[in-house]
């Protein structure tokens, strides 16, 4: 049986610190499905269809990595996906009480489940979407933050 794991997400927009999470996983599994949330009531920097263009660039010609939108719940994409995995990455110990709640809570919703985490890489711990908007509303270089080759401006 083939190994999927979910990467769920807002991606807003992907880093280079969600990229390596992503490529240092493919080992552990047969497909990666990165999957970015959707929520009408949550105003995004980057439009939905932006994010999706910018993550399938980023793993172009990867034949392991599928990207997709959903707006329900992880556990829910997780059964309608055949995915037995949910992948996360972890950076501070903050990340890990937010990241453990969410994953037992997923557990007891759906026991198949077993969240999977990788540590990110120590130069990628400061890395987050929040503070490349943040550049990029100010009119910065987030380059350095941002997958190779990838330019933002295309994507809004
Ligand atoms: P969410 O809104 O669900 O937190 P994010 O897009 O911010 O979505 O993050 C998706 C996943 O990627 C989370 O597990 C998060 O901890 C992880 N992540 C975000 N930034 C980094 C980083 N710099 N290094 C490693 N993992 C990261």
């Amino acid at each position: 049986m083939s190994k999927i794991a979910i990467f769920p997400g807002s991606f807003d927009p992907i880093t280079i610190g969600h990229e390596s999470i992503v490529l240092r996983a493919l080992s552990l599994f047969d497909k990666i499905i990165i999957a970015v949330g959707h929520n009408e009531t949550k105003k995004a920097f980057f439009p939905l269809a932006g994010r999706l263009s910018m993550i399938r660039d980023v793993f172009a010609g990867n034949a392991k990595i599928e990207v997709m939108h959903y707006e329900d719940l992880t556990v829910s994409l997780c059964q309608r996906v055949g995915a037995k995995y949910i992948l996360r990455g972890l950076r501070t110990s903050a990340d890990f009480e937010y990241e453990r709640a969410i994953a037992q809570v997923n557990k007891a919703m759906y026991d198949d489940i077993e969240s999977v985490f990788i540590l990110t890489l120590p130069e990628h711990t400061s890395i987050n979407s929040s503070i490349v908007r943040e550049i990029l509303h100010y009119g910065g270089n987030a380059g350095k933050f941002l997958p190779d080759s990838i330019d933002p401006k295309k994507y809004l």
